[in-house]
């Protein structure tokens, strides 16, 4: 069988080893390690690169350490509101959702918008009709509390502060049980089709809707199986203005640049210039992995078919 690859992350920011205590280090580790075995057994089966991110991100989403899915963080008015996309690099179909609410894998319902509507990006309340109309899995709000989200958000509440969920700027008397967390994932398969995906509860205390890169086709989420596969984590604004994963695309397919090198431009120069903080990960059309950040650290981990397996946390 041809060689696979599936390449993930939970968040990049200002994670240091010295707020982290070894048993949460160690919580991290083995999530990372459980949605990458997720979506490897996913292409050892021969399966898809659709099928494989998207099985690594309902792990990532089902726990309570990453910032999407059921561990979301709290807007401005007290409630989660989710972010999600997925792009299949072989025809380049994608399906994206911003502003859901109480579902419970916003990877699924971007699935199903890929798949079975005829549009790629749906918002807010028609998104969750969307949902309901496929039947995919909702959960009512207790699902999505806990004690250490709704402390962090009660910490900017009453300002007119946003955060990344992994920056300590507004947050540093929480900095002791902080989390950190967008998860993504993109894979290459066997039979050389590349997918990405993202999946987020965007920044704590975001308000009037705002929607962040995750979901954005080109800035927080990209595949073509000419030229690579990339989900970014960060500052969103600034990947939306900067439309990172397109970028990288770009380089490769114009520039001719390598996937370490087009990443390493967007992420460590282009990025940072405008204060952009944050990392991204990607495969190329050979299924060459590359995990390049900015910040301080970023959740992330690699498993492929020659036996390399990674997961790590810190620069
Ligand atoms: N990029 C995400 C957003 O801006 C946040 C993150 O990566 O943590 O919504």
């Amino acid at each position: 069988m041809a060689d696979f690859t599936i390449v993930i992350h939970g968040g990049a920011g200002t994670i240091l080893k010295e707020d982290m205590s070894p048993g949460l280090e160690k919580a991290y580790l083995e999530g990372l390690q459980s949605g990458l075995e997720a979506g490897y057994a996913v292409l050892k089966e021969g399966g898809t690169a659709v099928n494989a991110v998207k099985a690594s991100l309902v792990i990532l989403e089902d726990n309570i350490l990453f910032n999407a899915g059921r561990g979301s963080v709290f807007t401005k008015k007290g409630v989660q509101e989710m972010d999600a996309a997925i792009m299949d690099g072989s025809d380049l179909s994608a399906g994206a959702v911003a502003g859901i609410r109480n579902v419970r894998n916003p990877i699924e319902l971007a699935t199903e918008v890929m798949r079975n509507s005829n549009h790629v990006f749906l918002s807010g309340k028609g998104a969750n009709d969307f949902a309901i109309k496929q039947g995919v899995k909702l959960e009512p709000d207790e699902y999505f509390f806990s004690q250490f989200r709704y402390d962090q958000w009660k910490a900017i509440r009453d300002s007119d502060n946003y955060s990344l969920d992994h920056t300590h700027h507004h947050l540093e008397e929480l900095l002791k049980d902080k989390k950190f967390g967008t998860v993504g994932a993109t894979a290459f398969d066997s039979n050389g089709n590349i997918a990405a995906a993202t999946s987020t509860g965007g920044m704590t205390n975001k308000k009037y809707g705002r929607i962040g890169d995750s979901p954005m086709i080109g800035s927080g989420t990209y595949a073509n199986n000419a030229t690579c596969g990339i989900s970014c984590t960060g500052h969103g604004e600034m990947f939306i203005r900067s439309v990172a994963a397109y970028d990288v695309s770009c380089l490769i397919e114009y520039k001719g640049f390598s996937l370490q090198e087009a990443m390493n431009i967007v992420v460590n120069e282009k990025l940072m210039k405008m204060n952009g903080e944050g990392g991204m990960i990607g495969v190329d059309a050979k299924g060459n992995h590359a995990m390049i950040f900015n910040s301080a650290g970023m959740y992330r981990g690699v498993k492929n078919s020659k036996g390399y397996n990674e997961v790590s946390i810190y620069k």
